[in-house]
């Protein structure tokens, strides 16, 4: 018998929300560079007496994600108090929810390692307050080996909505594609700006071998399954995956067993290690918050988010394919983050060609921005002026060299005109008249040339291409290769 051992993956994403201030008190959310515990007070702190009043914002971003994820949102959910002892934990334990939580049932697709869509059930997306964070003393920042640590509270009673995958998830190519979608969605709606390096979307995978039977794909024995923290990138989640799946895999080949425990994946090492067994739930001692009344989703509520909804990033990588004939990578590329969408429609509205417009912005608008460290949205050449370099160059008014060099001059910020002196071409193209001249001057300089022509010694036509090369090159790519070499043709039988 030959066996197959099949990975079984679901994923906690937990996702910053974007509110001003924290989920149950006033203090700012804004704690990236802020000097440790300057952004805390008696409730975030978890000081006895204090008492927590649920910031709405949350509550309305925690609806919009749900409804984008298919849930259902529930119009009454609970908070409880989850209990454990942690030191980034004031309280003892995280207002968190659990057995009725805001959203649930909800799904989402991904690209299949084969290509095809894939679908991934969500189980539920619950609001909860973040931990705050531990600094430990080693002068290499871990855990072990450290003298002492120390506890910053900023982050502490952040927003965030935990999104839970049903165990759909079935390879570590598969998990990065959801986490993706996940982060995608998240920024389309503009509910967290799904930085993972900063922490705003942070990823927990459990993971999972089961062990069948190659022929008949019996199930022979399920792995127990071990959940990974700690991986801070998309890659991070895909390498953590695979030498999970490696080391369980091989643990059950040996006829092993595993242990059910929280695993940490040290990315600089390429490894999973044990940080501790595994709590169960009733671990946790979940009881219902007293001092935290439900949440009420009304139908107002519920209806002017689900209007409110922006068009998803899939409807509208399917749209742009349709409607402007892209083909599928260059709808998925415009597609791919919401400031692009924008500027590519904004291009396309001012006049350019769609197909255009989407090759110009995936080279030369994304080099220049990667070079000069551009945002999308504080990009300084505008759609507009985008769209009407694409369409000089589709009227043969401007070559696609000569383009490169306005647009690098647009990037600057200057003019369309100044970039279009600049760059050595005339604003207004060039004239019919203005052609001849120039065809008049390239003959009158290659008089050998033209000879050669004449007597017949270029039936292959490479020494007219030639003149008109050198024609174009005068006219700094403003003219038509077609119609400068009509006007040599003719030329060329008219004065023999
Ligand atoms: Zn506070």
């Amino acid at each position: 018998m030959t066996f197959r051992y099949i990975p079984v993956i679901g994923l906690e994403i937990h996702v910053q929300l974007s509110t001003a201030t924290k989920i149950f008190c006033p203090c700012s959310t804004d704690y990236i560079g802020a000097e440790p515990n300057t952004n805390v007070c008696p409730v975030c702190l978890g000081l006895p007496g204090s008492l927590p009043v649920l910031n709405k914002k949350a509550v309305e971003l925690g609806v919009r994600a749900g409804l984008a994820l298919s849930c259902t949102i529930k119009n009454h959910s609970v908070f409880h108090r989850k209990n454990y002892f942690y030191p980034d934990l004031p309280k003892a334990y995280q207002i968190s929810q659990y057995d009725l939580p805001l959203a649930e049932g909800g799904e989402i697709f991904i690209p299949g390692d084969d290509g095809r869509p894939r679908r991934i059930r969500i189980t539920r997306l619950h609001l909860e307050e973040d931990a705050g964070k531990l600094v430990h003393s080693a002068a290499d920042g871990r855990l072990e080996g450290a003298a002492f640590s120390f506890v910053d509270y900023n982050r502490g009673g952040v927003p965030l909505a935990e999104i839970v995958s049903e165990p759909d998830i079935t390879s570590p190519g598969e998990a990065r594609e959801y986490v993706a979608r996940i982060r995608q969605t998240m920024r389309y709606l503009g509910v967290s700006d799904g930085d993972m390096e900063r922490g705003s979307l942070r990823v927990d995978a459990n993971v999972s071998v089961k062990k069948t039977d190659e022929a008949t794909g019996e199930v022979l024995c399920w792995g127990e399954r071990t959940e990974i923290k700690n991986m801070n990138s998309l890659r991070a989640v895909e390498r953590a995956l695979q030498y999970e799946i490696r080391r369980q895999t091989a643990v059950l080949a040996e006829g092993g067993s595993l242990e059910r425990e929280t695993r940490h994946w040290n990315d600089g090492e390429g490894v999973t290690t044990s940080m501790r067994s595994k709590e169960a739930a009733d671990d946790y001692r979940y009881f219902p918050d007293p001092d935290i009344p439900p949440i009420v989703v009304t139908e107002e509520l519920l209806e002017s988010t689900r209007n409110a909804l922006p068009e998803l990033p899939w409807t509208k990588e399917g749209r742009f394919a349709e409607k402007y004939g892209l083909p599928e990578t260059d709808a998925a590329f415009m597609a791919e983050s919401l400031p692009v969408a924008l500027y590519f429609e904004e291009c396309v509205k001012s006049g350019a060609s769609p197909l255009r417009a989407a090759n110009w912005i995936r080279t030369e608008v994304f080099r220049v921005m990667n070079e000069k460290g551009f945002s999308m949205d504080s990009f300084p050449v505008k759609p507009s002026a985008l769209a009407e370099l694409v369409s000089l160059v589709d009227g043969g008014k401007l070559s696609t060299t000569v383009a490169r060099e306005v647009f690098a001059r647009l990037a600057e910020g200057r003019s369309f005109k100044d970039a279009l002196e600049a760059a050595g071409a005339s604003p207004g193209g060039l004239s019919s008249e203005d052609v001849e001249k120039m065809v008049e001057r390239v003959l009158r300089a290659n008089g050998d040339v033209v000879e050669e022509i004449r007597s017949g010694r270029d039936p292959k036509g490479k020494k007219i291409k030639f003149l008109a090369g050198l024609v174009m090159r005068e006219a700094r790519g403003q003219a038509d290769v077609a119609a400068i070499s009509g006007i040599l043709e003719r030329r060329l039988k008219e004065d023999r």
